[in-house]
């Protein structure tokens, strides 16, 4: 089984932070060498999570009750919950499905007097143009904030140059995940300094605690492992178990009730020297394997099938999604190939405020119910990705098929056919 769950990285970086847990490491040194690994170290804002950070910004920010919050329409429920903690009010863009990106038209329209801010989420690996939301953001004096989250393709990158602040995350599922951590570049300097301030005075986040996160993911990197997956996964099936949920409850970060209060803590030291070793050892030609497969799945899959957000050009596919017409079906179907599709059920619709359905977010609600995220990473070899598009071929009835897409360019000139039929 090909499992959708991947962690990135290697077992001789797991080792690496195991040394981390047991050395003597000075904090501050390489919460400092963290922030050198940026372009502009003087604007990054290391912290636990994109949760912490964004929870700091809004209690940094202390806009007045009820100011309005414009986010891209889909993201995790818990930057959702963030907005709402802080007396705010999360009003949702909906999304384009070429791009994944908020429709611009809608965006305009979403803005009331009470807006301050939009959030703008790269989804799936892509980075989004953001000349146009910058411009209105412009216009109506509001705050930009991107979620990079699933878009980091190396240092050299840290968000758009206008944009206020760009969040990166480096939590368990991500692109070169540290098993936790996230990276801030804030680019107003006043509200860094706030924002660094109240996070001194955070609790520092014990070696025990990192240790039992980071025992958690080894062990789940262990079980994900192609062979010993396969046997659980069989044993699953064979007791009636559904190891869908179970794997995206074991894959949140923070669960149960009490979700604000573990994101409020500092990293620990073995965190940091996790994180500074990732971000210094990055190859960048990982990201450019990956986005190569995905170009290649992309040329082998049905013809019109709508891969969404596959129409932005700087797209580093983190994730591969396809629409489909019935997503359970699609998913027990690659099952049955050895592929462990998934629907995106970390994410979560934002609904618009009770006062406004018409903010609604009907296309992003589409998507999400009928978008399924295929396994594929670097190093699955071409003749899976081969035997993956073979399967969606069979698969074509239950896919989502755009009818505007124009027959693939002849083999032979058209003349030539009709001559071949004809002789
Ligand atoms: C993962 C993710 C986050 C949260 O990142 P953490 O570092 O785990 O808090 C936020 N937004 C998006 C879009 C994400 O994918």
């Amino acid at each position: 089984m090909w499992m959708r769950m991947r962690f990135d990285i290697g077992w001789p970086e797991v080792l690496f932070g195991v040394r981390g847990m047991l050395a003597r490491l000075d904090r501050e040194a390489i919460e400092q060498r963290v922030c050198e690994c940026w372009p502009r170290p003087e604007q990054m804002f290391p912290c636990l999570s994109v949760r912490t950070g964004f929870d700091l910004l809004w209690a940094s920010l202390e806009l007045p009750a009820g100011s309005e919050v414009l986010m891209s329409a889909l993201t995790i429920p818990d930057m959702v919950r963030i907005v709402e903690h802080h007396a705010l009010v999360p009003v949702p863009v909906d999304l384009n499905t070429a791009d994944m990106g908020p429709d611009a038209d809608r965006l305009r329209r979403a803005i009331t007097p009470a807006t301050r801010a939009i959030v703008v989420a790269h989804l799936f690996g892509t980075r989004l143009p953001l000349e146009p939301i910058l411009k209105i953001a412009r216009q109506h004096g509001l705050l930009v904030i991107e979620d990079c989250a699933q878009a980091f393709v190396g240092c050299d990158y840290d968000g758009h140059p206008d944009a206020d602040v760009t969040m990166f995350s480096f939590g368990p599922i991500k692109t070169i995940t540290a098993f936790g951590g996230a990276v801030f570049c804030v680019r107003r300097p006043d509200l860094l300094a706030t924002m660094q301030s109240r996070h001194r005075l955070y609790p520092l986040q014990s070696r025990w605690t990192y240790l039992t996160r980071f025992m958690k993911y080894s062990f789940l990197k262990g079980l994900s492992c192609r062979p010993v997956c396969d046997v659980i996964v069989g044993v699953c099936r064979g007791a009636g178990l559904d190891y869908d949920r179970w794997i995206n409850r074991v894959a949140r970060a923070f669960p149960g009730p009490r979700w604000l209060e573990p994101l409020r803590f500092q990293p620990s030291a073995p965190l940091w020297a996790m994180l500074e070793q990732r971000l210094r050892t990055f190859d960048p030609a990982w990201i450019a394997a990956r986005a190569a497969r995905a170009r290649r799945l992309a040329r082998l899959i049905p013809r019109g099938a709508i891969c969404p957000a596959g129409d932005v050009p700087d797209h580093s596919h983190w994730v591969f999604p396809v629409l489909t017409q019935d997503p359970a079906a699609v998913i027990a179907e690659l099952a049955k190939a050895g592929f462990d599709a998934t629907q995106g059920s970390s994410l979560r619709v934002i609904d618009p405020p009770e006062d406004r359905p018409q903010l609604d977010p009907q296309t992003t609600r589409e998507v999400l119910a009928g978008m399924v995220f295929l396994p594929l990473y670097p190093e699955m070899p071409r003749h899976d990705i081969q035997r993956l598009a073979d399967v969606l071929h069979r698969l074509e009835d239950h896919l989502a098929i755009d009818p505007n897409v124009a027959e693939p360019p002849a083999r032979f000139p058209r003349v030539m056919m009709v001559d071949l039929r004809s002789g």
